[in-house]
Parts: C-alpha cells; sequence; structure tokens
C-alpha cells in the first residue's frame, strides 16, 4: 500500500545468521565434517523435501515429529512434500535408491555424513528452533558392535576436538520382537494404565500410541511416575543384552566415558538397540548437543532389505550456545593502504594478487585519508600494514608496518610473500 511502512523479520522460530557468528558456523561445520571424513563417513547430499511417506514410513507415524511437527505441503503437481524434520530417512532413501546397497551388503557398513537445515513445527525456546542445522553420520549395513562404538568414538571426537564439555548417556532399546521391547511394552503399558491419573494431561495420550516414549516426557508429573516404572534393560533379549554388553564393553576400551540411563528413550520409531545422547550440562532445558542410535528397522519400513544401521545427529544451534574452542574472528594476513591519490587501481591490483597467494587481506576501498586506514588497519588486527605511497608506486616497493611493534621496513614487492609468511 503507496505510504505504508513495511516492515519484516525472519519467520518466527528461525533466525538470521550472521558474521561474526557466521564464521563460527563455518568452521563448526568444517570441523564436524572433517572429523567424520577421517574416520570414512563421506559428505552425502540429499534434497531439504521429500515425498511425505518417506518419513511416515521412515520415522513413524506414532512419533511426535510426524504427528506434530511436520512442514508438510502440496506441490502445484498435486504431490504432498515434507520439508525434512531429520536427516536419517532421506540418506536410507537414497542408499537404497542408488543401490548402494549393493556395497552395504558386500562389504559393510556404507558410511556416509551430512550436514544441512531440519525443519519441525515447535514451541521455539532457546536451543530449540522450527528451522535448525544437524550435522551427522550414519553406517549402514552392519551389526556389530564394533560400528556402534566406532560411530559413538567418532561423535566424542568431534565433541573434544570442539572442546565442548558433555557427558554420554547411554542405553539399549532392544528390538520390537515379544521376545523383548514387545513384551517390555506390554509391561510398561500396564504400569502406566496403573498410574495413569497421576501423568501429566499431554502424556496420557502418548501411553497408548507409543508407551516408550512417557520417558522422553519434560512434564514434572510425568517424570516422578516413570522413577518407578519398569525398565527396558530388565527385559532386553539374549541377543540384544550381548550386543549392549559389547558395545559398552568396546566403549570402555576405547576410553570413551560413558553413563547408562536405562530411562533414555529416542524419540523416532525406527530406533533399535543402542541409544546414545551427548549432554551438555551448561545449557539448561535444551542441553542435548548429540544424539543417535541404532536402527535396524528402517530399511525394511521404506520399502528395503534388511539393512541394519547406527547414525547420530548433532544439533549445530545448540553447540553454537556452549563454550568452544572455535574462534569468531577471522585473522588477518595484511591490510593494503592505498596512501595518496590515484593509487587505489594499484592496490586493489596488490590485494587481489596476494588473495590469490592465499593470504587473507584488507583493503579500503573508500578513499580514505592515510591516518584513518591506519587506524582502521589497527582495529582489524592484521598483522601487518602494507603501505603503497607515490614513492614506493615509482619504485616497485611497499612499505611493510608491523601493527604490533609499529616499526616499518621497504621492501621490494617481489619480497612481499616471504614476508608475509613469517
Ligand atoms: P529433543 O528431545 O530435544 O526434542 P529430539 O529427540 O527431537 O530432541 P533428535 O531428533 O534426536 O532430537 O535430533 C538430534 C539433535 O538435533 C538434538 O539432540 C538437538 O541437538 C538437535 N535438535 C533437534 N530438534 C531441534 C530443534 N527444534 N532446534 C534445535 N536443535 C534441535
Ligand atoms: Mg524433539
Amino acid at each position: 500500500m503507496p505510504g505504508e511502512k513495511q516492515s519484516f523479520s525472519a519467520p518466527k522460530g528461525t533466525s538470521d545468521l550472521l558474521p561474526p557468528e557466521s564464521l563460527r558456523w563455518v568452521a563448526l561445520v568444517r570441523l564436524a565434517m572433517e572429523t567424520f571424513a577421517r574416520a570414512g563417513f563421506l559428505p552425502v547430499d540429499t534434497p531439504i523435501f521429500e515425498a511425505t511417506e518417506v518419513f511416515e514410513r521412515g520415522v513413524g507415524e506414532t512419533s511426535e515429529v510426524v504427528g506434530k511437527q511436520m512442514y508438510t505441503f502440496e506441490d502445484r503437481g498435486g504431490r504432498s512434500l515434507t520439508l525434512r524434520p531429520e536427516g536419517t530417512a532421506p540418506v536410507m532413501r537414497a542408499v537404497l535408491e542408488h543401490l548402494m546397497i549393493r556395497g552395504a551388503l558386500a562389504a559393510p557398513p556404507v558410511k556416509l555424513a551430512y550436514a544441512g537445515p531440519m525443519f519441525r513445527h515447535e514451541q521455539p525456546q532457546k536451543g530449540r528452533m522450527r528451522q535448525f542445522f544437524q550435522v551427522g553420520i550414519e553406517a549402514i549395513g552392519s551389526e556389530s558392535p564394533l560400528v556402534d562404538a566406532e560411530a559413538i568414538e567418532t561423535g566424542a571426537a568431534f565433541l573434544d576436538a570442539l572442546g565442548a564439555e558433555t557427558r554420554l548417556l547411554l542405553n539399549s532399546i532392544g528390538h520390537p520382537d515379544a521376545s523383548c521391547r514387545g513384551e517390555f511394552q506390554r509391561v510398561l503399558g500396564e504400569f502406566l494404565r496403573a498410574h495413569e491419573s497421576a501423568l501429566a494431561e499431554i502424556d496420557r495420550e502418548r501411553t497408548i500410541s507409543n508407551p516408550m516414549r512417557t520417558f522422553d516426557s519434560k512434564e514434572r508429573a510425568t517424570i516422578e511416575v516413570m522413577k518407578d516404572a519398569p525398565l527396558i534393560t530388565d527385559h532386553l533379549c539374549d541377543e540384544c543384552r550381548s550386543h549392549f554388553e559389547q558395545v559398552r564393553s568396546l566403549l570402555g576400551e576405547l576410553g570413551v566415558p560413558f553413563e547408562l540411563d536405562p530411562r533414555l528413550v529416542r524419540g523416532l520409531d525406527y530406533y533399535t538397540r543402542t541409544a546414545f545422547e551427548f549432554k551438555a550440562p551448561s545449557l539448561g532445558a535444551q542441553d542435548t548437543v548429540l544424539a543417535g542410535g541404532r536402527y535396524d528397522g528402517l530399511a525394511e519400513s521404506l520399502g528395503g532389505p534388511r539393512l541394519p544401521g547406527i547414525g547420530f545427529a548433532s544439533g549445530v544451534d545448540r553447540l553454537m550456545l556452549i563454550p568452544n574452542r572455535l574462534e569468531g574472528a577471522l585473522s588477518y594476513d595484511a591490510y593494503v593502504i592505498a596512501a595518496g591519490e590515484g593509487l587505489e587501481s594499484e592496490a586493489l591490483e596488490l590485494t587481489a594478487k596476494l588473495r590469490r597467494r592465499g593470504f587473507s587481506v584488507l583493503l579500503d576501498l573508500q578513499g580514505r585519508s592515510m591516518k584513518s586506514q591506519l587506524k582502521d588497519a589497527v582495529r582489524s588486527a592484521a598483522r601487518v600494514a602494507i603501505i603503497l605511497g607515490p614513492e614506493e608506486a615509482a619504485s616497485g616497493d611497499v612499505t611493510v608496518r608491523d601493527l604490533a611493534t609499529a616499526t616499518q621496513e621497504r621492501i621490494s614487492r617481489d619480497e612481499l610473500e616471504s614476508r608475509l609468511s613469517r
């Protein structure tokens, strides 16, 4: 409308990533992907949206994510699409589609890593967004507890490299058969029905649709009830129990400290056996920074063969909230100063050349006075200022001023690179 003042802000539950935070962010994602690649988990990138069914069948309709949090829409061709709420089902979809399962079956596991935005319609709060960013890994095709241990160690290595202080909680949630979790869910269901009136109102429905998830409740009343609930670890079948024992002993040998938490469950339906979370105590309510587990039933629920797997996802938004080793500020090798009229283009040329040689170099493009450029250079925390005045221009030299000691020397341009590398 003419004359009306327009103002927009980022949609609820989303945020803009701005400098200098954005530099720490990029460094964090790079650190994650490098740590994962060193362990053989190579990058994969899937679309930001998928056919809705990938999540309905992969994640499970009784999960909170599918039941309440998905951004689902119909496209112009009438297909039901969903902005991905998580990365595992899409990665498995891609593995099945591209017949990487041949590799996964012949020489397992297929090891992949991803980084990207996820979307869930949640109540936004600190560390809980509607668009958030995850880095994660998946190891597909093996049931071996060695693979569980390797995945958990890779998560621990990433958090240690970051310098994030965390504790690792570990559990096994068995497998769906009557010999294992099936029987446990029946026992748990009985317990929950007997205590229904003491549960928080919003948790009563869970007891019918997915009783295990009652352990995941953040409601005080429910948490109180669950203190006396039966525990999955008392109901594991022999194979799941032995698998869990091996994972624990391997982690012990690797020197990865963990605490057993028999009440730890995962929010998504496809998980089996090993479940784990790394928590950062400094974070408060939303304190899980990396979480994952085994998902031996996922491939089949997507229409594929039986293809066990394990992986984790880590919330970058939450990691950014805890103190870590990554520096926000970029350090610059040099600040080029054009000290005289008509020297700007020569300064730009010199700057561009140095940048192409791999140096990070700042340059003032506003034609300001030498004095204010020098002030700016000091503020920028560049190591040196490279001053290009009329004399230097005539002789093909530059003056290099060490900004820490305020000493300067005139050198030829041929010597400049080795001076900067010093
Ligand atoms: P929560 O219990 O906190 O809702 P979840 O079980 O839904 O977690 P996962 O699906 O396992 O979480 O996702 C793995 C990680 O991704 C979480 O541990 C967290 O660090 C991050 N994460 C999940 N949902 C969000 C969100 N809405 N905003 C920011 N980070 C998130
Ligand atoms: Mg959640």
